[in-house]
């Protein structure tokens, strides 16, 4: 698990230059957002769903002991078993040891944010193992080297013509005569390549969007079908799911699943809908031989004790993310760590520490978008803002913001002395733009001005113009 300061300054500088990122990120602006509306739209419940869902997940949070417990209980009657990891590293023992236990050589994936929160494909990889990512998202940045930049669509920063050329660069052995270019070719190359890896390898890892407590069962959402095959055809099927993911009943985990398809991607469902419980049985036509479930912690007992607690209700729709102004500036890989955007700005922090990441929850304009379009009402400004608070208070934050934020607090305590500062300054913005119609430079606001220039001002504060607009 990388615990490196994570470097939002610089990376946002460095994703805002970068003309193929910005068309990538260009590409997704309307699509996601204009989806989740069209779905929500005709879904005249979605307000009461949307209320039954949050009280069905604070009341599990509020007995998540007792459920977990249910759920290990049943995992096992059913033939499963249950691992306890209390942080990434143990988490990634327990799955080497399953792996070791049958000397595989090749494990299949299928798109899990807690196989990349515990690091385990290049863990894997140090120990002889090769990880096989099957979602199309993951194999592309799997191929590239990188780590995903959005929970649920991992490669949306690359434009079509990059993935033409990593596939052009990676599929050589495979029927290579010339750069792919529609997305139909790509897709259909994708899955002949990857459909004899499905085979090959002799364990499957799967996330999971719900753990049910009530029958021991693991819940995952898919596009794609490559979830059932990499459970279903291995001999070993491993779910690695944090603790978070328990919901009591069947019927939890159904109305999340609602929610979850027409925030996340604005469909009535998502295509693949899989439950699996326990190995195969005597009567199953297939499925694997060992079913094992491996519930990792890595804080969030702290967070279910802590401010931070609503945050536990998240089912990684990544709504935040889509309607973001933020995160649809700078993509995913600006955040330094697996979860970006406005959940990740609270996740990132509780999970490796605000030491490291205390920047993050400076990437919000506080617009308040992403707590208006969570399905799961989570406060996350708020939560952003009790961060910010904290980074303060410990002393994280650099000196010159510390130094910005109390003289802003000096003059917000002494109103007067604020308005005539706000007057001078208002005028003199006014005098400077006066003859081009703009600032190109101005102490003290060098940042903008570097890439923008300031707009001339009209001289007078907003409150003289309010008050002269209703004669006072
Ligand atoms: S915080 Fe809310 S909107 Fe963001 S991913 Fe989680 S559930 Fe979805």
């Amino acid at each position: 698990m990388k615990m490196q300061p994570t470097n939002l300054r610089k990376n946002s500088k460095d994703a805002l230059s970068n003309s193929k990122l910005q068309l990538a990120m260009g590409n997704m602006r309307r699509d996601f957002v204009d989806s989740r509306g069209r779905a929500i739209g005709q879904m005249p419940e979605y307000d009461l769903l949307k209320a039954d869902a949050k009280s069905r997940k604070d009341h599990t949070l509020a007995n998540l002991d007792h459920y977990l417990e249910a759920f290990s209980e049943k995992c096992e009657e059913t033939g499963g078993k249950v691992h306890w990891a209390v942080d990434g590293s143990a988490a990634c023992e327990i799955i080497l040891g399953i792996c070791k236990s049958v000397n595989a050589k090749k494990v299949t994936k299928s798109k899990s944010m807690i196989g990349e929160e515990i690091g385990i494909n290049k863990y894997l990889e140090h120990h002889g193992i090769e990880p096989i990512e099957t979602d199309l998202g993951e194999y592309i940045i799997q191929l590239a080297d990188e780590p995903p930049s959005h929970i649920t669509a991992p490669a949306i920063h690359k434009t079509k013509e990059e993935v033409a050329e990593l596939f052009y660069e990676h599929h050589n052995s495979y029927k290579k005569t010339r750069r792919l270019s529609e997305i139909g070719e790509m897709c259909r190359e994708a899955r002949e390549v990857m459909r004899k890896k499905f085979f090959e390898a002799e364990i499957g890892i799967t996330g999971a969007n719900f753990l049910v407590a009530e029958t021991g069962t693991s819940v995952i959402a898919t596009n794609e079908g490559n979830g059932d095959l990499t459970q279903i055809l291995p001999r070993i099927h491993i779910v690695v799911a944090s603790i978070d993911k328990i919901v009591p009943t069947l019927e939890d985990g159904l109305t999340y699943l609602r929610l979850l398809a027409r925030t996340a991607s604005g469909t009535e469902i998502t295509t693949y809908n899989t439950f699996s419980t326990g190995p195969r049985q005597a009567s199953d036509l297939d499925g694997p031989e060992e079913f094992h479930v491996v519930l990792l912690d890595n804080k969030r007992s702290e967070m279910l004790a802590g401010p931070l607690r609503e945050m536990l209700r998240c089912i990684r729709c990544g709504a935040c993310l889509n309607h973001c102004p933020v995160y649809k500036s700078i993509g995913g890989h600006a955040y330094d760590w697996v979860y970006p955007g406005p959940m990740g700005s609270v996740l990132t922090p509780s999970i490796i520490g605000l030491e490291v990441s205390g920047s993050l929850p400076e990437a919000s304009t506080f617009c308040g978008r992403c707590e208006a379009v969570c399905p799961m009402d989570i406060p996350l400004p708020g939560m952003m803002r009790h961060l910010r608070e904290k980074a303060f208070s410990d002393n994280i934050v650099g000196k010159r913001h510390r130094f910005t934020l109390k003289a802003w607090n000096f003059f917000l305590k002494h109103p007067r002395l604020y308005y005539i500062l706000l007057k001078i300054s208002t005028r003199l913005i006014y005098l400077l733009s006066k003859r081009k119609g703009y600032i190109a430079f101005f102490p003290g606001i060098n940042a903008w001005t570097k890439s923008r220039d300031l707009p001339s001002s009209e001289g007078k504060t907003f409150m003289e113009l309010w008050m002269r607009q209703n004669g006072k």
